[in-house]
């Protein structure tokens, strides 16, 4: 039984509560269980949105308690919010569940090797910092490319740490040879002086290290369509790991951050290109229930955040001729089309840019089971989903997959060598950039 500052709820009182409003709102209709990977996964209830949110609402009113089931369920749920979408009331599942896996996470910190030292160590101390995060990044370069990892590999060396670390080496993402800031001044501006928009670019975590050519070439893109984009030094992560795994106070560290610096540019749009970074920061909001001022500050950011593929349909981009010449499709990361609700707009651009060679892909917004570090935590079920999702991406013939987070793309990746499935994985900033860059020669 754990103590509580609370007379009637069994959840701890002084880190946040999963929202009383938004779990009267579920009506247990069930209509959210066809949709849910965990569900259809194991055919259990309590593996179900319903069956969790039923759980979360026995604790809040004091008929259970947070217990191992509970600590499971809250965190073998994905968080992928395929649940909000098909559910009829439109309960808020996301804040719901983030809220449970902060209090799952205060009970592990009390109990003794509750809390894995390793994720305190990555989200705690490693993300917290853009610095830090770069050195880090540039330890794993140098053993990437210097023919170390190679030679570890080659030995089963990571299997010293563990049967599961050997099978987790591969998914390592690749550090860029350069990370964003190394290559995008802090303001680009259209060549020819016609600015007609100005926005703010957020560079990210894993993004501005693993993925910085997509965020040189989102600037790009934006550039060519008559904004002039700035790229704030003083930025930091978005906090959405830390808030999506239940760390919610160093999510609100990192989103007070973030809302000094972006809140300070006389901007249109603040744009990001990772579907993860994009959700949470549309609810900002939610971190500072606690704090009106505050709040009132998040809701403004919020209001301003957008995803690039989002944006660029808003502001009618030039759409350049089609240039995929292979077939391709679209795979939707869940915070795109779940958190954000956002699918046309990138198939829009994908559209144009591969022409009859489009196609488009069966179950595209079931998860491809990469759900921020659920790869890692949970190995063998977020293989079940790739497995699924793979075999749908050879079903549709597509040798090129378009998505837009860098979670997805590491897993589609690691997807495409495991089952032998050849794909390229593309951002839709970089193939509209190459359609542009294609079409000056
Ligand atoms: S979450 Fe929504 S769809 Fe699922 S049982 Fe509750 S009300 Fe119905
Ligand atoms: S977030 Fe995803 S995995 Fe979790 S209950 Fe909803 S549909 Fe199921």
């Amino acid at each position: 039984m754990i103590t509580t500052s609370k007379s009637v709820s069994n959840f701890f009182a002084d880190i946040p509560v999963p929202d009383d409003a938004f779990l009267r709102q579920c009506i247990h209709c069930g209509f959210c269980l066809s949709s849910c990977p965990t569900y259809a996964l194991t055919a259990r209830e309590i593996s179900s949105p319903r069956g969790r949110i039923r759980m979360i609402k026995n604790i809040a009113n004091g008929k259970t308690s947070v217990d191992e089931i509970f600590m499971h369920e809250m965190f073998f749920c994905l968080d992928c919010r395929a649940c909000e979408t098909a559910c009829p009331p439109g309960v808020q599942y996301g804040a719901l569940v983030e809220a449970a896996r902060a209090q799952v996470e205060h009970v592990r910190a009390l109990q003794p090797g509750g809390s894995s030292p390793l994720k305190n160590f990555l989200l705690g101390r490693i993300f917290m910092q853009p610095a830090r995060l770069r050195r880090a990044a540039k330890l794993l370069r140098f053993y990437q490319r210097s023919g170390l990892e190679k030679l570890a590999l080659a030995l089963r060396l990571p299997r010293l740490l563990g049967k599961r670390m050997m099978a987790l080496a591969p998914m390592a993402p690749r550090i860029e040879p350069a990370f964003t800031f190394d290559k995008l001044p802090e303001k680009v501006s259209p060549s020819d002086g016609k600015i007609e928009h100005r926005v703010a670019l957020l560079v990210g975590c894993v993004q501005d290290v693993a993925f910085a050519s997509v965020n040189e070439d989102t600037a790009a893109v934006l550039v060519k369509n008559g904004c002039e984009v700035l790229a704030p030094r003083a930025q930091v992560c978005c906090g959405s790991l830390h808030g999506h795994t239940g760390d919610l106070a160093n999510a609100k560290i990192l989103a007070k951050k973030n809302i000094e610096v972006f809140e300070a540019l006389a901007v249109d749009a603040i744009i990001v290109n990772a579907a993860g970074c994009g959700s949470f920061m549309k609810t900002y909001g939610h971190l500072f229930a606690d704090d009106p001022a505050m709040q009132a500050r998040a809701e403004k950011f919020a209001g301003r955040v957008k995803d690039i593929s989002e944006y660029l349909t808003e502001i009618g981009f030039k759409k350049p001729q089609p240039v995929l010449t292979k077939r391709a499709t679209y795979h939707d990361a869940c915070h795109l089309v779940h958190g954000q609700k956002i699918s046309q707009q990138p198939r829009e651009i994908v559209r144009a840019l591969a022409g009859e060679n489009y196609v488009e892909l069966h179950e595209a917004s079931w998860c491809c089971g990469s759900a921020g570090i659920y790869n890692l935590t949970h190995f063998e079920t977020s293989l079940q989903l790739l497995e699924r999702k793979m075999k749908n991406i050879q079903a549709s013939g597509a040798k090129v997959v378009v998505s837009g987070n860098p979670g997805c793309a590491i897993q589609l990746q690691h997807g495409g060598r495991r089952f032998g499935v050849p794909i390229e994985v593309m951002h839709p900033a970089t193939l509209l950039r190459q359609a542009y860059d294609a079409a000056k020669k």
